[in-house]
């Protein structure tokens, strides 16, 4: 029995290759292609190579102890393919590790023509329906997913349950935060006070307002131009639509009296726990398409933000991903049986889908790469017939998953990995190292020892993969 592939990007090729170096037969299928001649690609890409990296040429940091030469070290130890493309088709970039991108590509093309389980199908796949062909489908096709596929994908997995865009809000890590600026509450003292609050007179709203009325957006591609929902405004939109509007939206100031003065203020910014460590927080409302040193600049002008160590800037983009937090287990499969695809042929089936790559819900080149390697590993070990094992939580992959399967499903939103995402040294050890650079050091450790014991334990012939 063969595995589908669909997408030919980052995560399809590593998936395919994966599987396909377990043994595994693979079909994969692309949509770009030459068509009379002529290439028929999608709004991002620009040839119809495998691999195409869309914008920067940069796989991020190699910095040791960083949280994305973690996840590096973690796939290079499982022997991914494409990263083995990318050392081989790095350039010079200081600390982090970028590839020549046509080199990068051209290899990726090579080693999936090399392989004799490999074949590819230039065709766009339009429905999911069980094809009794295929043990399984992996879905890797991408932000840029295919009209009639997303329409397939909405009914396989429900309405509701596929993003189109990203709507980023940035996050501030919580050590850089001046707590004696701000104050804790919840508006009309509903429920525990967990907000961290940033109060502003009208004199500093103002000076803030035309900060970031007069700050640059970042450029827009023709086709990322979006019909922003009203519910979901950039702030720098709202900003423009009147110089009370963001008091009446996101700064709301009503029912957040601060105990300090027993005053409402002019305007509140509200900041929301990223996770239970409470080591880093989201601007409410702020997702924005301004510059990220435009961001840097206006909101470092929000009382108690003034040194804000910003993890994340804003962004707006255009992004099709699933609900991942409620569609996909452990192993990226999807939890739901497929449905049946008329009344008239009301079997349901058990052929496992996987997801892989941004569609599954994380953000970025490595990642991507990252959750196809994962779909390759778990597909090859359902073709074998035993159930696949999870990487474990505190490994760099793990943890890149189980934010994707864990995170609350109302706000979920793509992610690149950060040390936000990996399990957090226990409180005890917290305390006693507070040097931030040792404690990653450390989180480092155990996350390479977590991976090491995972894959001595996986049964042949995943260990024989690996280098
Ligand atoms: C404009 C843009 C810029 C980005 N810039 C960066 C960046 O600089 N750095 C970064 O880390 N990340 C960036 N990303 C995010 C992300 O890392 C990339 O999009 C990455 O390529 C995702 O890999 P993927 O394999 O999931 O999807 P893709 O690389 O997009 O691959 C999906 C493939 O599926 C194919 N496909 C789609 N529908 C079908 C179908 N129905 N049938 C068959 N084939 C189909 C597509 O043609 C495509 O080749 C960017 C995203 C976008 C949209």
């Amino acid at each position: 029995m063969r595995i589908r592939v669909v997408g030919g990007g980052l995560a399809g090729p590593e998936a395919a290759l994966t599987a396909a170096r377990h043994g595994c037969d693979v079909d994969l299928y692309e949509m770009r292609a030459m068509v009379d001649g002529k290439p028929r690609l999608t709004p991002a890409h620009q040839t119809t190579d495998f691999g195409e990296l869309v914008c920067s040429n940069s796989l991020k940091s190699e910095s040791p102890n960083t949280a994305p030469w973690l996840l590096k070290q973690e796939m290079r130890r499982a022997g991914s393919a494409l990263l083995k493309i990318a050392d081989k088709t790095a350039v010079p970039a200081g600390h982090a590790l970028a590839v020549d991108r046509v080199e990068f590509s051209r290899m990726i093309s090579e080693a999936i023509a090399a392989e004799p389980h490999i074949r590819v199908v230039r065709e766009e796949v339009v429905s999911l329906a069980p094809d009794p062909a295929y043990a399984l489908t992996i879905l890797a096709t991408g932000p840029l997913t295919s009209d009639s596929l997303s329409r397939e994908i909405e009914r396989l997995t429900g309405s509701g349950h596929l993003a189109f865009y990203d709507s980023i809000s940035p996050i501030v890590d919580a050590e850089s935060i001046d707590m004696n600026r701000v104050y804790m509450a919840a508006r009309w003292d509903k429920g525990t006070a967990d907000y961290i609050n940033c109060p502003m007179n009208r004199e500093e709203f103002d000076v803030f307002l035309d900060a970031l009325l007069a700050a640059e957006a970042a450029e827009a591609k023709e086709w990322e131009k979006l019909d922003y929902f009203e519910g979901c405004l950039p702030i720098e939109v709202l900003a423009r639509r009147g110089r009370d509007t963001l008091r009446f939206g996101p700064m709301k100031p009503v029912g957040l009296r601060d105990p300090r003065t027993g005053k409402t203020p002019w305007a509140v910014v509200q900041l929301r726990k990223e996770n239970v460590r409470a080591d880093s927080y989201n601007l409410v409302g702020f997702q924005n398409h301004l510059k990220f040193g435009e961001q840097a600049r206006v909101l470092r002008l929000i009382p108690g933000l003034e040194n804000a160590h910003f993890l994340r800037y804003g962004q707006i983009h255009r992004n099709t991903y699933i609900q991942a937090p409620l569609l996909l287990d452990e192993c990226l499969r999807l939890k739901t049986r497929v449905p049946p695809i008329s009344p008239l042929r009301p079997e349901s089936s058990d052929h496992p889908i996987l997801f892989a790559g941004q569609l599954s819900g994380v953000e970025g080149y490595t990642e991507s790469i990252a959750t196809g390697m994962l779909a390759g590993f778990y597909a090859a070990a359902i073709v074998r017939g035993e159930e696949p094992v999870p990487v474990p939580r505190p490994t760099a992959l793990g943890s890149l998953v189980h934010y994707i399967t864990h995170a609350d499903p109302k706000n979920f939103q793509p992610a690149n990995i950060t040390f936000d995402l990996l399990e957090p040294l226990e409180e005890e050890l917290r305390k006693k190292v507070r040097d931030k650079k040792e404690r990653h050091r450390i989180v480092c450790e155990r996350a390479l020892a977590a991976f090491d014991a995972w894959w001595g334990a996986i049964p042949h012939p995943l260990r024989n993969f690996a280098h």
